[in-house]
């Protein structure tokens, strides 16, 4: 297949570009920063700095949408807020006006979104047909982002919607930066860590976004997330046995709040999220439980 992606050099995206090479794809790879991109993705990947760079007669068999600023690195201004929504909106709509520019229209389309669609959900347990608890701006950010992904469905494009959990991996997302603080025996529990925390393995991951690019019929949304979610609790004292270190810290709830401000609901709060339509499919996870995936993670050399 050709195939497109957007952050294709990001931690899933990257992770992403490496298999679709070993399986033969030829990629193409949107980027602002087309040099750091190259330097990055396997060799023969043709990297972009704009969607215009791309013929309306060539051929694009399938895309994947997975460009956005980063929400950890900086707190929630109403700034920071728009630039967080247009980083994802403005991408999908060109992604939409390629669909509809290009001579022959891709057959799928694969795109990007998040649990934070549900809300700040307390213990309630969440799959697919389940509605946002709480409207805040996790949902409102992957509300818009969805929505503007559906245009590509008018023009008979089979979308795939992928809500994704927390991604572990060594090289990028959340663990790339705890690691080390666990590994010093300086990781804190975050709050009374009754949150829920909705995890998946880099390697899982990538296999759910393939399946969806590569298998016909596959559509609609997905929730990309372990069938074993964990508390924050949990979470803190598997990284912490992991690395073998002690647990003892905890990073009281009001501090966050002042240090993060709302940025620190994304730590607070959580979702309690099942992969029920992956499972009704027959999609086996190589990593279900929290305690295979960092075993697994922590003999990978990051
Ligand atoms: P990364 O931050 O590693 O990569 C994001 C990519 O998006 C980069 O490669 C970058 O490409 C591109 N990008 C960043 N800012 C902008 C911008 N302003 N305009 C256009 N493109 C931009 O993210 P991940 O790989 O971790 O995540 C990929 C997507 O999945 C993100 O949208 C993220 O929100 C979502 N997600 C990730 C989770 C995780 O745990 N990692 C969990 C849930 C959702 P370049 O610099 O080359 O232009």
């Amino acid at each position: 297949m050709k195939v497109l992606i957007t952050g294709g050099s990001g931690f899933i995206g990257g992770e992403l570009c490496r298999r679709l090479a070993a399986h033969g794809h030829a990629l193409t790879v949107l980027s602002r920063s087309p040099e750091r991109a190259r330097s990055k993705l396997p060799e023969g990947t043709r990297v972009v700095a704009s969607l215009d760079d791309i013929g309306d007669d060539e051929a694009i068999d399938g895309v994947v949408n997975l460009a956005g600023e980063n929400l950890f690195t900086r707190r929630w201004s109403e700034s920071r807020k728009r630039t967080l929504m247009a980083s994802r909106l403005d991408t999908t709509r060109e992604l939409v006006a390629l669909c509809r520019r290009l001579d022959t229209t891709p057959s799928v389309m694969v795109s990007g979104s998040a649990v934070g669609f549900y809300g700040d959900a307390g213990d309630a347990e969440l799959t697919e047909h389940s509605s946002a608890r709480r409207k805040d701006f996790g949902y409102r950010l992957c509300d818009a982002w969805e929505q503007t992904a559906r245009e590509v469905t008018g023009q008979g494009v089979r979308l795939s919607i992928i809500r994704t959990g927390v991604v572990l991996g060594r090289d990028g997302g959340m663990l790339k930066g705890l690691w080390p603080v666990y590994r010093l025996g300086l990781g804190a529990r975050l709050g009374d860590g009754s949150q829920w925390l909705s995890w998946i393995h880099i390697q899982d991951m990538v296999a759910i976004l393939m399946r969806a690019l590569e298998t016909p019929g596959v559509e609609g949304i997905f929730n990309a997330t372990a069938p074993q979610p964990v508390t924050q609790r949990h979470f803190h004292r598997a990284l912490a046995s992991a690395v073998h270190r002690p647990a003892p810290w905890v990073a009281p709830a009001p501090l966050l709040r002042l240090g993060l401000g709302e940025l620190s609901g994304l730590l607070l709060g959580g979702q309690r999220v099942y992969p029920r339509r992956l499972e009704d499919q027959g999609f086996t996870f190589r990593f279900p439980s929290l305690e295979e995936a960092l075993d697994d993670l922590a003999n990978t050399a990051s």
